[in-house]
C-alpha cells in the first residue's frame, strides 16, 4: 500500500433493502462511504425473483427511508421493486458502484494513514480494492440456496430445483411434483404447480397455520426469537420460520385441490419418486415423482468475511445487542442478517449500522486526540 491509498470511512457492501438503507443514513450522518453491488443494476435479490411473484402476492414491501411505499397491485415484484430502488438511488445520490463483486474482506493492518492507530479493513474485489475503517455487510441471503442432502439425490431420474430457480407451473406441467419446504415459498408455489398438475407437499415439522391477522405484535416477538438467537451466536432463522404460515385468496383453489395436505419429510430418493422408510410394522410408503422443488430457503451470503473470523463456537456470527454490530469485530456492521432479514428488519438495521459506524469512528477519533 502506498501512503496516498484514500481511506473511507466506511464500505457497504450489497445495495438490497439493507444497504440502501444503511447508506441513506451514513450519508445524512455526512459519513464518506462507498456502496459496492454484485448485481448489473438496481434491486438488489428482488430483480431475480421469478416472474408469477407479483406485488399482491409479496406479504409487504416496507418503503425505504425518506420514500413513498410501494403500491400493491398485480405487477410484477421483480419489475416494481427494481424500478423503486433505481429511483432511491438517483434521488438520494447514494454512491452505488456495479457490478462489483467482493471476494474477501481482510484487517490492512494499521497504517500511516489510520491516526487512531486503528487496523483498517481491505474490501477485495478481483484486482480492485477498497480501503476502509469500518465495514457495512449488507449481502442478504439470495446468492446461497439452501438444499439439504438426502439418500439417493444424485440417482433421481427426474428434475430436482431450488426456489431459486424456479421457472414457473407451466415447466411442470405433467409432471408429478414434489414440494418440499414449510415456508411462504412452499406455500406459494404449491398454489400454483397444484392448478397444472399433481403434487405432493412435504415438510419437517407440520405447519403452523396461522388463524388471526398478522399484528404488528406478532411479528415483533417472532423478530424478537431471531435476535435472541443472534445475540448468543446461534445461526439465525428465517423470521418467517416463526410467524407461521397463512393462505390467501390466490392459494384457496390449490388447497381445494387437496395440495397443502402435508407429508412428513421422506427418507430417501428412488429414480421415479420418493420413499418413507418402514415405521412400527407399516410399510413404508412410495410417492411417484417426476419433479422435485426444494422451497428449503436460503443461508446468509458471508463467506467473504471468513478471513476476519467472526463466527463463534456456535456457528453464527454473534451480534451486539444493537442487533448489527459484530462482537468479534465492532467495526464491521451486518445488516439483513438473521433478525434483520425482512425489508422493515433491513430498515432499521440501515440506521442502527450508520450508528454503530459513527460510534466506532467517534471512539477511533477520540483515542487519536
Ligand atoms: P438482497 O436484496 O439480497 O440484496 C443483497 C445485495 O447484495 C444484492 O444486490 C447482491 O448483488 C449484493 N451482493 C451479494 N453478495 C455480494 C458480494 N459478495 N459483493 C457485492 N455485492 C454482493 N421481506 C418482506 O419484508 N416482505 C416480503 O414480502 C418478502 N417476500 C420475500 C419473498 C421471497 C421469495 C424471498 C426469498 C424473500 C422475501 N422477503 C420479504 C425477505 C426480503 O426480501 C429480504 O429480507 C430483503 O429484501 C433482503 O434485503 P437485503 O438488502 O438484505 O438483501
Amino acid at each position: 500500500m502506498t501512503s496516498e491509498e484514500p481511506v473511507l470511512d466506511s464500505v457497504v457492501i450489497g445495495a438490497g433493502q439493507a444497504g440502501l438503507s444503511a447508506s441513506y443514513h451514513l450519508r445524512r450522518r455526512g459519513i464518506d462511504h462507498v456502496v459496492l453491488d454484485a448485481d448489473a443494476a438496481p434491486g438488489g435479490a428482488w430483480q431475480h425473483r421469478w416472474d408469477s411473484l407479483t406485488m399482491q402476492d409479496v406479504h409487504g414491501i416496507a418503503e425505504l427511508p425518506d420514500a413513498d411505499r410501494l403500491p400493491v397491485s398485480g405487477e410484477r415484484a421483480n419489475v416494481a421493486v427494481p424500478a423503486y430502488f433505481t429511483d432511491y438511488e438517483r434521488a438520494h445520490g447514494l454512491p452505488v458502484l456495479r457490478p462489483v463483486r467482493v471476494d474477501r474482506v481482510v484487517s490492512a493492518g494499521p497504517t500511516p494513514l489510520d491516526a487512531a492507530g486503528a487496523d483498517l479493513l481491505r474490501v477485495q474485489a478481483g484486482d480492485r480494492s477498497w480501503l476502509t475503517r469500518t465495514l457495512v455487510n449488507a449481502t442478504g441471503t439470495w446468492t446461497r440456496p439452501y438444499v439439504p442432502s438426502y439418500p439417493g439425490m444424485a440417482e433421481f431420474a427426474g428434475e430436482q430445483l431450488h426456489t431459486h430457480d424456479y421457472p414457473g407451473a407451466e415447466h411442470f406441467r405433467g409432471r408429478r411434483t414434489v414440494v418440499v419446504g414449510g415456508g411462504a415459498s412452499a406455500v406459494q408455489l404449491l398454489g400454483e404447480i397444484a392448478l397444472v398438475t399433481d403434487t405432493v407437499w412435504v415438510t419437517r415439522r407440520p405447519p403452523v397455520w396461522r388463524t388471526d391477522d398478522f399484528t404488528p405484535e406478532a411479528g415483533r416477538a417472532a423478530v424478537a426469537l431471531v435476535e435472541e438467537r443472534v445475540r448468543r451466536g446461534l445461526p439465525p432463522a428465517s423470521v418467517v420460520s416463526v410467524t407461521g404460515l397463512a393462505l390467501r385468496p390466490q392459494e384457496r383453489a390449490a388447497e381445494a385441490l387437496g395440495a397443502y395436505d402435508r407429508l412428513p419429510m421422506f427418507d430417501r430418493i428412488e429414480p421415479d419418486g420418493v420413499r418413507w422408510d418402514a415405521r412400527e410394522g407399516a410399510p413404508g410408503r412410495f410417492e411417484p415423482a417426476q419433479a422435485i422443488v426444494w422451497a428449503t430457503g436460503f443461508r446468509p451470503a458471508v463467506a467473504h468475511l471468513a478471513p476476519l473470523r467472526l463466527r463463534g463456537a456456535y456457528g453464527g456470527i454473534q451480534l451486539d445487542r444493537d442487533g448489527t454490530t459484530a462482537v468479534a469485530d465492532p467495526r464491521v456492521q451486518l445488516v439483513g442478517y438473521g433478525p434483520s432479514a425482512s425489508t422493515i428488519g433491513a430498515n432499521r438495521a440501515g440506521r442502527f449500522a450508520a450508528r454503530g459506524v459513527a460510534a466506532w469512528l467517534e471512539q477511533a477519533a477520540r483515542a487519536s486526540a
